[in-house]
């Protein structure tokens, strides 16, 4: 082939160049596998197979090379584009995409060079400061494009240990034809974060349950499971088991590699675990070509793939409460994607990805150190992702570790300035939230859920 001058043709150019060998539909296939495969708009709609799998696409095909040589040269939305094109096929028309895409990624995603062999992509700087901004701002848009001349509303279910509930609920607010109901256990979430599902109101409910995290999700899967409900509202749900939740990700992975690639080689990525949505969206991202030496899952002490890494087993236990509470996912319901993308071979997996667990002490330490040594200010689950691209450091001392920072060292005041011994700023809309009122309905048991869905 000849020489392409990339730098002089224009961007749909470029994407003609780049995407012109897949126009026709993607189907995903239940990893249940007892279910019919459907295109990305089924996938989407329904969460998850009739047989509770998981959906996965059918098939991956890698990006150019040349794409990645010259990804510098490309903006956030085009990289995006190009990432995401495959998987949603011809279901929505690619001028549709990229405004989905472009108001999706309507913030920065800056990584910093701590030294030589650290940096940190910083995923924090969406509405609800949290890394899953992106994913719900695009669920959201995909939704409402499939909806958009249909009669039947769409009600999205969501349990949520916080920063989800807070992602999906500023993601889908004002949405016609979607009601977003949200399930969070009483008194275990933050302030801040109760404040930002509670106080929307519009087409977001927020239910409040006497229970735990886990007593959410069991409620959600049982009206996921109940006909009654099934024949009267369409249900879909928006935690990462949506594949319209969990692909966007892949983008953070090729937006940090654009920021460093020309600075640093053996570039690995860090990040803190916890459902592996994120994680495993990376691991799609180098399958497309993305040029990544390898992935470490940074667990906290809720450890079972650190563990399935070690012994080969895999044993799923109930979550243990720790201060990187976003990660305390006892069973994580990606890593079947993982193994899936690997076609089960523990080989060839280990060499690709990582795995390293921290106690909560160790993370309030590294907190401190990064403090000290950086002068940089991370969160609880910036700190265990720090902690992964140390250990990874220690066996593989010329590498480039990236960890991924998910959220605000604000979202989690108290234990990072316990842990720093300083005061840490508070943006100005958390601090415009906090004056705004809680509205949210208490309830104990399934069947009060159940009533509540059945009247709205
Ligand atoms: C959700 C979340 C995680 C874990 O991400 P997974 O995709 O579930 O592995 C990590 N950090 C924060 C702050 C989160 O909100």
């Amino acid at each position: 082939m000849p020489a392409f001058d990339f730098l002089s043709v224009s961007a749909d150019i470029k994407s003609m160049y780049l995407i012109a060998h897949i126009t026709k539909k993607m189907n995903y296939y239940s990893l249940n596998k007892q279910a019919p495969n459907v295109s990305f708009k089924q996938a989407v709609v329904q969460a998850l197979a009739p047989d509770r799998g998981l959906y996965f696409p059918e098939n991956i095909s890698p990006l150019k090379k040349t794409f990645f040589d010259q990804i510098e040269h490309f903006s956030n939305t085009e990289i995006a584009f190009e990432a995401i094109k495959q998987f949603v096929g011809s279901d929505i028309p690619e001028n549709t995409l990229r405004s989905i895409i472009e108001e999706t990624l309507s913030f920065d995603f800056p990584v910093i060079a701590l030294d030589d062999h650290i940096s940190t992509l910083e995923l924090f700087h969406g509405p609800t400061l949290a890394f899953k901004d992106v994913g719900a701002r695009f669920m959201a848009r995909c939704l409402a494009y499939f909806n958009q001349d249909h009669n039947k509303e769409v009600t999205v279910l969501v349990a949520t240990s916080g920063d989800t509930g807070a992602a999906v609920a500023s993601g889908f607010i004002g949405l016609s034809g979607v009601k977003v109901v949200i399930l969070y256990p009483s008194g275990k979430v933050s302030d801040i974060q109760e404040k930002q599902l509670t106080t929307l109101g519009q087409n977001i409910s927020a239910l409040e349950v006497k229970g735990t995290f886990d007593d959410c999700q069991a409620m959600v899967k049982t009206a996921f499971l109940d006909p009654e409900l099934q024949n009267q509202m369409q249900l879909s749900s928006a935690n990462s088991i949506n594949v319209a939740r969990w692909l966007p990700q892949m983008f953070y992975f090729m937006f940090a590699y654009k920021q460093i690639n020309k600075k640093f080689s053996d570039i690995v990525f860090s990040v803190p675990s916890g459902n592996f949505g994120n994680i495993c969206a990376g691991m799609m991202a180098q399958q497309l070509g993305l040029p990544i030496r390898r992935f470490v899952a940074s667990n906290n002490k809720n450890n079972v793939v650190t563990k399935y890494l070690l012994t080969q087993l895999y044993q799923p236990k109930p979550s243990i409460q720790t201060i990187s509470n976003a990660m305390d996912v006892g069973n994580p319901s990606n890593f079947i994607r993982i193994q899936e993308m690997y076609k089960n071979d523990f080989g060839r997996l280990k060499e690709n990805l990582s795995s390293y667990s921290f106690s909560d002490d160790e993370t309030r330490s590294a907190m401190l150190e990064m403090y000290k040594q950086y002068n940089y200010v991370a969160d609880p689950h910036g700190a265990v992702g720090y902690l992964g691209c140390k250990a990874h450091l220690n066996k593989y001392p010329e590498d480039h570790c990236v960890f991924l920072e998910t959220a605000h060292p604000a979202k989690f005041l108290t234990i990072v300035e316990d842990s720093i011994h300083e005061k840490v700023s508070i943006p100005s809309n958390i601090l415009m939230l906090m004056d705004k009122e809680k509205k949210a309905t208490k309830m104990v048991s399934y069947e009060d859920l159940k009533a509540y869905l059945l009247q709205m």
